[in-house]
């Protein structure tokens, strides 16, 4: 049957057609206020937003409503109250009211703060944030919430995001005045973020223990077959994959979700699925509805959408780029090359803005991709290494060199200004260059910040981001406030000049996944913060406070508050992940492998009584080394056990979080590789879970 896909667009969401229809004119109009330059909402207005909503929400099915937000565990929580409101002759009717929409008090007492609300007040509150568009899930209306503690602190991902968009906005207007753009009044942050995501059988998954617990496979030999033959990557789609994101799609297109692009990744049994990109704001929410509509699509076609960063061990993992722009209240994109020498020179400005921002803050760019998770991918063959740097494209890097140095930009345009402006429009389509080994790209409008683990809220990347550019671009003002217009082009030249000296070391337009790159980075002084555990220190590093409590982001305990969980959060998974390792190998595995190690050698034995001349060296080879990897995986359990009791015993969440790098996953690691080898001379049936081959080439 033929769909109106149009009409299901956007069918689960209270977006502006329907405020439009349902709301009062002047209601309609102070709610439009309230989202486009966040002025305060009056009661009386909320109390009939309310009401239509309600009432839209109750027309589409709905019994409920919940204040969803996004605590710093990284997930979305939410907690569902009905509608019904007693009306006093023992009957309910759907009541609704303006101080529910905009201000919850969920108990919140179990969710992460870092010890913020110790210090504070025990309970938190969320309150509505009309930027992002309420909508309806499973019967009740979700409605988009910041989530803060009664002192104002913020405890989720959403209040610092919006911090910083506003910091960014005030400070690319003010530098837009500056350079004569005096029209634009606003600027916001685009995002589109590219999910990548593994698809398993439901059956085989629910074997496997690691899966289940920890999102990731602690062992398994490799399958005879990877992603050698690259014929995964944009093949033809199998029809249960197929199917699934077909039932995808339209589930995320009814929440207005704009997805778009569908494709195989590199790996067997990988995916992604990129959405036309939002406002900051609404892109990190639509990314977190996503990756739940994701979960439970695959959950209704009897499979498992894995979200972890490396599920598999030997092919690759799974990232989210984070398409990362600017965009006026006029609808022009800061970041592309213009057509007037005026607006290059903007361009210009801003690129150095955003390279000075990457330079200075590349410490918190890495803290802003850190997760135990996604250490197993960053600096991988796969991944952009866990040096950050950027690609710019050779025209560009030339562009700024003949700034840089005071020539012009190519041979034949002796008629470029000293911006080397003018020249720019015609080369920026070839800046697109494929690479993808750089960790932020230029890809001609935008930037790709490649880092993000799949798993990842798109949050706390663009938080950084934003500040950083913000910062950058206060500096900038400050060396170009007060300049005549007529001296305006100089001015910007010498600005870049000076700027293009000092951070020109991040710009790396080479192959980041060599050696050599990891060698030029440490002379050129460019940080090489290898694992979490080793670059979360740099989140309460005095220059990275500053930037945040200068910008009004975080203050100085949320950032304390952050980094405790960040670090709590590292060493509780490295700890579930070796408790399930001990489990897996003690009540799967091991019984496993002796029951296989008796089995052969009664086989040679009986092969031997009835005919005594046979050979049994073979058997006995193999049986030697079933026993002796017994053994030496017993041991390494007992071993890890200790280990795992000794984690609680720190006096600092950090020296806990060193510990788990140095010493539990190195354990972990070294048990993994006698499992696997030993895995490997085992039939599949005497395996007590699915292997490689099952998982990833079962759909
Ligand atoms: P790629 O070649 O890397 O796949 P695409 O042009 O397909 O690049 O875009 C990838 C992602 O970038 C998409 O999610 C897209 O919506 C997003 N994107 C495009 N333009 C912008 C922009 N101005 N700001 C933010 N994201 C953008
Ligand atoms: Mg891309």
């Amino acid at each position: 049957m033929k769909k109106d896909i149009p009409s299901l667009y956007g069918s689960l969401v209270f977006n502006d057609k329907v405020m439009r229809n349902k709301l009062p004119k002047d209601v309609y109009k102070a709610l439009r206020k309230t989202i486009e330059n966040g002025t305060h909402l009056e009661l009386d207005v909320a109390n009939a937003v309310a009401v239509a909503m309600k009432e839209w929400a109750v027309e589409q099915g709905a019994t409920h409503y919940t204040h969803w937000f996004q605590p710093m565990t990284g997930f979305t929580a939410e907690k569902h109250d009905s509608f019904i409101t007693p009306s006093g002759d023992g009957e309910v009717i759907m009541d609704f009211s303006g101080k529910e929409l905009v201000k919850g008090e969920p108990d919140a007492s179990s969710f992460p703060s870092g010890g913020l609300r110790a210090t504070f007040e025990a309970r938190g509150y969320t309150a509505w944030d009309p930027t992002s568009p309420a909508f309806i899930k499973d019967g009740t209306l979700y409605i988009p919430t910041a989530f803060c503690s009664y002192g104002g602190e913020a405890l989720d991902k959403k209040t610092p995001l919006l911090r910083s968009m506003e910091a960014l906005s005030r400070e690319a207007v003010k530098i837009l005045h500056t350079l004569g753009n005096t029209d634009v009044t606003s600027v916001s942050t685009t995002i589109g973020p590219e999910q990548e995501y593994f698809l398993v059988d439901k059956d085989l998954y629910r074997q496997r223990r690691d899966l289940q617990f920890c999102g990731r496979t602690l062992i398994g030999a490799p399958a005879p077959r990877g992603q050698e033959l690259e014929d995964h990557y944009f093949g033809s789609l199998k029809p249960r994959v197929a199917a699934y994101m077909h039932d995808l799609d339209e589930e995320l297109w009814k929440l207005g979700i704009p997805a778009k692009t569908k494709h195989n990744e590199v790996a067997p049994a990988q995916h992604e699925l990129a959405p036309i990109f939002s406002t900051a704001n609404v892109a990190v929410d639509y990314n977190q509805l996503t990756m739940e509509v994701m979960k439970n699509t695959a959950d209704r076609h009897n499979m498992v959408c894995l979200l972890h960063e490396k599920p598999f061990e030997g092919i690759n993992g799974s990232g989210k780029h984070n398409n990362w722009s600017l965009t006026t209240n006029q609808g022009d994109n800061l970041l592309e090359p213009g057509k007037t020498p005026a607006q290059n020179i903007q361009f210009l400005v801003f690129l150095m803005a955003v390279i000075k921002a990457v330079d200075e803050y590349a410490d918190m760019m890495r803290v802003s991709a850190a997760s135990a998770g996604n250490d197993h991918r960053l600096g991988g063959n796969e991944a952009p290494p866990a040096i950050v740097s950027i690609f710019l494209g050779d025209e560009l890097t030339a562009v700024l060199k003949s700034i840089e140095e005071d020539t012009y930009f190519g041979k034949q345009q002796r008629v470029a200004l000293e911006t080397g402006a003018h020249v720019l429009p015609h080369f920026f389509k070839d800046t697109t260059d494929r690479n993808r080994t750089s960790p932020f790209a230029f890809t001609g409008n935008k930037f790709e910040f490649r880092m993000l683990g799949s798993s990842a809220s798109v949050s706390t990347p663009n938080i950084v981001l934003n500040t950083a550019v913000a910062e950058a671009l206060a500096q900038f003002y400050e060396e170009l406030k007060g300049t005549a217009p007529e001296d305006m082009e100089h001015a910007v030249h010498e600005l870049i000049k000076r700027a293009i000296k000092k951070h020109k070391k991040v710009i790396f337009n080479g192959n980041g996944y060599t050696e050599e790159w990891v060698e030029e980075a440490k002379k050129r002084g460019l940080y090489n913060l290898v694992s979490t555990p080793d670059c979360l220190p740099a989140f309460i590093e005095e220059k990275n406070i500053r930037l945040f409590t200068e910008h009004k982001i975080f203050t100085r305990e949320e950032i304390f508050s952050r980094y405790e969980i960040l670090l709590e959060n590292y060493v509780k998974t490295v700890e579930i992940e070796a408790k399930t390792l001990k489990e897996m190998l003690t009540k799967d595995f091991l019984p496993a492998l002796s029951d296989y190690a008796a089995q052969e050698a009664d086989k040679a034995m009986a092969v031997k009584n009835f005919i005594p001349e046979a050979s049994t060296a073979e058997a006995a080879a193999l049986v030697g080394k079933l026993t002796s990897a017994y053994e030496s995986i017993s041991s390494g359990v007992k071993a890890l056990d200790k280990e795992i009791q000794t984690v609680s015993g720190f006096a600092s969440m950090q020296k806990a979080a060193d510990y788990c790098r140095s010493t539990l996953l190195v354990s972990m690691d070294k048990l993994r590789q006698t499992a696997d080898a030993v895995e490997a001379k085992i039939p599949d049936e005497n395996l007590p879970y699915p292997t490689y081959d099952a998982l990833l080439f079962s759909i």
